[in-house]
């Protein structure tokens, strides 16, 4: 009837709660290797915690996951968003919607967040165990009981079920891995791109509504992404960038952040239309400066730039002195422009792993472990990892709340067999 949860953040947190609203007799311990709780959830989403989305149904959900999408169609079907906006509202944390669908509690801190989980498990029972390290898990094949070892002081636990929640730290990768699972090697993902480029020179700050990216990687691969993107000092970043960096993430690492970007900077146009309304411009306009006027609702820093990138000096022209191959040269410029990514910067918002617990080898019903039965995981300790605006917290809670429904359901199954 004893539980060890391993790791006090978003999964292990919400796993002890619901795991003592299902079974208020179990024995549930939470173990945490630091001095400090949840200590990610409170410096995330810029201290306000983007605690989830306010996008809904399994399938649109899922689609956010670059990784995990398919295992967690399930698990969405029967906690999803909607399900966390209602489990904090009930136990007095209200969410609000902000324009672009990302979920914040209404007080803005990320501290009422990690304060109704701390209170909640206090009040269910819950044994928090801090400065716990757990070392090493052992099975005793035939009692089926777990043996946990405490770093440093070696002090052991026995317990009959371990749900492992130790996030992106090698450590929780190690207890698994020696209780015989496999771990898909861990890498970055949500990052910007850096790319040293003349055209983006003198740039910094300027950013883009609306874009279409395609980032073709060392290894064939080809990734596609849509939406605003954000000049900086060292290259590329903002949404889109954040999504390719996130979907391309492994292929990405494998030719060591090198891959080439290709930018659209006009997504309602191609390279052709784009020739073709510089030929209606220099026919209806051709004594208009080209630099003074550009045809499209573009930055003007930005358009300057692509006017001196051209090689010749296009800034001075008239619409009427444009070459064809002036025109096309700029219509590729703005709709197919190549950059060399060349490294990773770090995304400041928001960071995640790609890569943990090979995801073949977990019942996502439960949670439970198909190679080592009792053991279960919930979180970024498994192959998992979503886009940027609560994903990744969605995630924690989803597999959090199953993993509990799991545990309980063979607690009880035990019950009966031994009653
Ligand atoms: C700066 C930043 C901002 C973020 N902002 C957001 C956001 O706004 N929205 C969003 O959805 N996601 C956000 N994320 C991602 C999100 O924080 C994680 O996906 C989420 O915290 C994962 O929860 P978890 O419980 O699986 O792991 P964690 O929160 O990492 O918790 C794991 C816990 O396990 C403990 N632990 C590890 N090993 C052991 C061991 N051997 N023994 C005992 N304890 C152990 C760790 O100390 C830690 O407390 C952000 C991440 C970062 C870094």
């Amino acid at each position: 009837m004893s539980v060890a949860i391993i790791g006090a953040g978003a999964a292990g947190y919400f796993a002890a709660i619901a795991l003592a609203e299902k079974q208020p007799d179990a024995e549930i311990s939470l173990f945490e290797a630091t001095g400090k709780t949840l200590s990610k959830l409170i410096i995330s989403g810029g201290g306000r915690c983007n605690v989830t989305t306010s996008t809904t149904g399994a399938r649109e959900l899922s689609a956010f996951y670059p990784r995990g999408s398919r295992e967690l169609l399930g698990p969405f079907n029967r906690f999803e968003s909607g399900d966390t906006v209602r489990w904090f509202e009930s136990r007095g944390v209200p969410l609000l919607r902000e324009p672009d669908g990302r979920m914040f509690p209404s007080t803005h801190k990320s501290i009422t967040v990690a304060n109704c989980l701390r209170e909640e498990a206090k009040k269910l029972g819950v044994a928090l165990k801090v400065q716990m390290p757990i070392a090493k898990i052992k099975k005793n094949e035939s009692t089926g009981v777990f043996e946990l070892v405490v770093k440093k002081s070696k002090e052991r636990i026995a317990v009959t079920h371990v749900l492992i929640a130790t996030g992106g730290s090698r450590g929780g990768f190690t207890l698994a891995e020696n209780l015989g699972h496999q771990i898909e090697p861990p890498v970055p993902s949500l990052f910007s791109f850096e790319i040293r480029d003349r055209l983006l020179e003198e740039l910094q700050g300027v950013s883009f509504e609306s874009t279409e990216l395609r980032l073709e990687c060392l290894n064939g691969e080809t990734f596609y992404e849509q939406g605003p993107v954000l000049v900086t000092h060292w290259g590329l970043s903002g949404p889109a960038i954040i999504r390719l960096s996130a979907r391309a993430a492994r292929a990405l690492a494998e030719g060591e952040y090198n891959a080439k970007l290709f930018i659209n900077f006009l997504p309602d146009h191609n390279t052709e239309s784009v020739q073709q309304i510089f030929r209606e411009w220099k026919e209806k306009h051709p004594r208009r400066t080209v630099s003074l006027h550009s045809p499209f609702d573009l930055p003007k820093s930005f358009w300057q730039q692509v006017l001196e990138g051209g090689g010749v000096a296009l800034s001075s022209k008239n619409y009427s002195d444009l070459s064809k191959q002036d025109m096309n040269s700029l219509a590729q410029t703005l709709t197919a422009k190549a950059f060399e990514v060349t490294g990773k910067g770090r995304f400041k918002d928001e960071f995640v792993t790609c890569g943990g617990v090979r995801l073949s080898e977990v019942n996502f019903k439960t949670m439970e472990s198909k190679i080592c039965p009792g053991l279960y995981f919930a979180g970024e300790v498994l192959d998992i990892d979503g886009l940027t605006g609560g994903y990744n917290f969605q995630c924690a809670w989803t597999t959090g709340w199953l993993a509990a429904g799991g545990i309980a359901e063979s607690l009880s199954t035990g019950i009966a067999t031994t009653s």
